[in-house]
């Protein structure tokens, strides 16, 4: 066990240790990693740095000290309403991260469904399989329950199948834009209107595509309709930390109708220290998220963000071509966006024994279990190390086939 120090030590040293403890991890500068850090270019990211480093000790929960955060939240908010069409009657909060963002909305809807109905005995959310377990993670806390109904084949929420699942106890749908574990959109349309008919909540988790999507579109690739342009759309989160490359801790929950902020908001003045109220999960907030956010969303514009968007296209193609060209392995479609799983069609190959092989060779491999896949996040960095990512593929493939290597099914990829 490592005990307090008893003296301090120098920066210099502590600096070394630091950076030599780093150098055991995936170098997500190389583009090792396919998930967890969103990186297009040390140019962007001195500007994420530099704004945070700038607000690095301001906290946002103080409003009244810090006027600027307030404004800098703001404003992201209104970016990011803007960017997903929201009516002049919606509103939004700045938070630090997905799951905040989802629990919010998962709040803002249980509170709103309990003032309505305050007969309702064990409400629950209705959601595709492939939801992600944020939604699940915010029911546990809330006390609601979460059906998963079964995806269709093409890995998209089944209409039918989940207004099948509403009953009178159901006061919420969520549907991805795209999900995670598949990278596709569900058809947030139809579920939009299912959702209107039933007076039932719809929340958008935009988490992953959020600040991709749109840009994508204007691009000139298919994107289907999945924000507040839909009626039937009451909510919708969106991750700045992910494709919006700014540091970790941003994100968007944005509320159709700014009236409903009230069953978001929590509110207490029973203690000695008068009126404590937030719309954020967190108290205490690093101002410098804000900052980040604001400055990388000021920085690229729509422009930059449109060229991020095609180089993030253009370099799935290019990785899904290569895949599909070696033998045996063939990439799951649909593949919409940023996402590319890749499988293997050959009863004597086993993906995941060509996984443990690009283990091997140094790169982190995400899983999929259903169906036994290679999970990639594209993102910018890859787009220069392709070739090395397929040289190693090829490689991965040869052995696992000529050795008849069976790999184990890794549940454990986060
Ligand atoms: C990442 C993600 C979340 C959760 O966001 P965190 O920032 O990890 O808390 C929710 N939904 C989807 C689709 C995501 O990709």
């Amino acid at each position: 066990m490592t005990a307090l120090p008893r003296t301090g030590r120098s920066w210099s040293e502590i600096k070394s240790s630091l950076v030599e403890a780093k150098s055991k991890d995936y170098g997500w500068r190389e583009g090792r990693l396919p998930l967890y850090v969103y990186y297009n270019d040390e140019e962007l990211l001195r500007v994420s740095k530099e704004a945070y480093n700038l607000y690095f000790s301001e906290n946002a929960l103080g409003r009244r000290a810090f006027p600027s955060l307030v404004q800098l939240e703001d404003d992201v908010v209104s970016m990011a309403l803007s960017l997903f069409r929201a009516p002049s009657t919606a509103s939004g909060t700045f938070t630090s991260g997905g799951t905040e963002s989802q629990f919010l909305a998962v709040k803002a809807a249980r509170n709103k469904a309990k003032a309505d109905s305050p007969k309702l005995r064990s409400p629950n959310i209705v959601v595709p399989r492939t939801c992600h377990p944020s939604i699940d993670k915010a029911a546990h806390y809330l006390g609601l329950e979460v059906v998963r109904v079964p995806v269709t084949k093409d890995f998209r929420a089944d209409v039918a199948a989940i207004s099948k699942a509403i009953n009178g106890e159901t006061i919420m749908l969520v549907a991805s834009a795209p999900g995670y574990t598949h990278g596709v959109f569900d058809p947030i349309d139809r579920l939009a209107a299912l959702a209107e008919e039933k007076k039932i909540w719809l929340h958008v988790d935009a988490c992953l595509g959020g600040f991709l999507a749109p840009f994508a579109r204007l691009e000139g690739y298919p994107i289907p309709d999945f924000d507040f342009s839909l009626p039937g759309v009451a909510s919708l989160s969106a991750d700045i930390h992910k494709y919006g490359f700014s540091a970790k801790g941003a994100s968007v929950l944005l509320l159709r109708d700014a009236q409903l902020r009230r069953y978001q908001r929590f509110e207490f003045r029973d203690w000695p220290r008068g009126v404590y109220a937030t719309d954020t999960f967190l108290g205490s907030r690093a101002g410098g998220a804000a900052a980040s956010a604001w400055a990388v969303m000021n920085y690229l514009g729509e422009e930059g963000y449109r060229r991020i968007a095609r180089r993030i296209m253009d370099t799935k193609e290019q990785l899904a071509a290569g895949i599909n060209a070696l033998p045996g392995l063939e990439v799951i479609q649909p593949s919409e966006l940023c996402m590319l799983l890749y499988r293997s069609y050959d009863a004597d190959l086993d993906i995941n024994a060509v996984a443990e092989g690009m283990v091997k060779r140094g790169w982190f491999v995400g899983r999929s279990i259903e169906p036994e896949a290679i999970h990639f996040a594209i993102n910018p960095v890859h787009s220069p190390i392709l070739d090395g990512y397929l040289r190693d593929l090829r490689k991965a493939v040869q052995d696992a086939k000529e050795q008849r290597l069976v790999g184990k099914v890794d549940e454990h990829t986060y």
